[in-house]
């Protein structure tokens, strides 16, 4: 059994789809592992996720990107290892204790150096490196934390991102919840929202991939 695995598909498939494409390091199979135990263990990414962000990466030639919500870094080390020696990632997290853990990962994996971890309400973060950071200044951006206010990283994202960049949404199917449209689900309805807003948003070029539990990229247009 693969931790993290896609419920939108069969766990045969799924450990075939591990088995034959993905290509884990081993300081992320010891992430992934000892996450397991968690109680938050379902805020990991999946492994073939992890393997799509090298792909992406790759083609973007990303430099530096950006992450809203960490966890215990298994995002941050996978994104960290496709970047180039100079890459960088500024990660934002509210977390002292489970980013603690995402340290340990990312140390021993030769990548804390990479990493800027921002502590903090991921919004104020967001705004600061609009003033600091400028307009365009990131190739790529994972946002994968509180759902109810991921329109409001969104937001503050785009502006971020370099013409030809790259966001990535994660949870977007909500473990299929999104298909109830009279959920009272404050997140279950945020993203809901947000679905329907993306898919008719000008700036953005958009795909949503059911995997793991729903993946939207927004491709920003040049
Ligand atoms: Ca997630």
């Amino acid at each position: 059994m693969v931790s993290g695995r896609s419920y939108l598909v069969n766990a045969e498939i799924n450990r075939y789809v591990y088995d034959v494409s993905v290509q884990e390091h081993p300081v992320l199979v010891k992430c992934r592992e000892e996450t397991q135990s968690l109680p938050n263990a379902v805020m990991q990414i999946s492994p073939e996720q992890g393997q799509l962000f090298r792909v992406l990466l790759a083609m973007l030639g990303a430099k530096k990107t950006l992450e809203v919500g960490v966890f215990t870094g298994y995002s941050s080390t996978v994104t960290a290892l496709a970047l180039p020696p100079d890459g960088k990632i500024v990660a934002c997290d509210v977390s002292d204790e489970y980013t603690s853990r995402a340290k340990r990962y990312w140390k021993e994996a030769g990548i804390a150096h990479k990493i800027d971890l921002r502590l903090g309400p991921a919004a104020e973060t967001l705004q600061r490196l609009n003033q600091e950071d400028g307009q365009s200044s990131f190739d790529f951006a994972f946002i994968d934390a509180d759902k109810s206010n991921y329109d409001t990283y969104y937001e503050l994202t785009l502006p971020l991102i370099r013409p030809e960049g790259l966001i990535v949404f994660d949870n977007m199917l909500r473990r299929g919840n999104v298909l109830d449209a009279h959920s009272t689900d404050p997140d279950v309805r945020a993203l809901r929202a947000l679905n329907e807003k993306l898919g008719s948003d000008s700036r953005v070029l958009i795909s949503l991939l059911a995997i793991a539990d729903g993946v939207t990229l927004a491709w920003k247009k040049p």
